[in-house]
């Protein structure tokens, strides 16, 4: 039994070499956690791979490349952009309510619009330089999905024109043209 503290105070010296030697070959200051840090951004990767793979099989390609690589559907070619359903649009990726039909008018831009969002925490927003211009881009505030852009020239009260891809929408409510 008056063993165990010196096997244990052994092994913990151990860590310490083997950390140590780590530190002096990698030239970095934190031998331990960086040994552990390596292993889990590996893990972040395999994992992320998975994930993009799995949202591959759920969602269109359309719904894909919008939502996750940024990219914003034809003008005017949306299901949604004429569509006037009651009911509340949902984060194709991971079903977040983000906007309802109350809020959605008719800008004429060639995307679906809403005045404002379902709930505070429905969206985020993040300043957009792509293509030489700076724009708010607004996306899922669950799953960071892509989901369109944010304007000042909308409608009184709000004054907020949310130009959101149909690709980033699902519609959760009364469809008027179902049959
Ligand atoms: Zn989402």
């Amino acid at each position: 039994m008056t063993k165990w503290p010196l096997i244990i105070g052994a092994g913990f010296a151990a860590v310490v070499v083997i950390g140590t030697a780590a530190q002096i070959r990698s030239g970095t200051t934190c031998p331990i956690l960086c040994m552990f840090k390596e292993k889990s951004a590996g893990q972040m990767t395999e994992n992320t791979k998975n994930e993009n793979e799995e949202l591959k099989k759920k969602l269109t390609p359309l719904q894909y490349r919008v939502t996750q690589l940024k990219e914003t559907e034809t003008p005017f070619t949306g299901k949604y952009y004429k569509f006037n359903g009651k009911g509340e649009y949902v984060c194709p990726v991971c079903g977040n309510v983000l906007f309802t039909s109350d809020a959605k008018f008719d800008s004429g831009c060639g995307w679906p619009s809403f005045s404002s969002p379902a709930d505070i925490n429905s969206v985020r927003e993040q300043t957009d330089t792509s293509r030489s211009m700076i724009r708010t881009e607004v996306i899922c505030g669950k799953c960071g999905a892509h989901l369109g852009h944010v304007f000042d020239d909308g409608p009184q009260p709000t004054g907020l024109r949310y130009c959101i891809n149909s690709a980033a929408l699902d519609f959760a409510g009364q469809d008027p043209n179902a049959k």
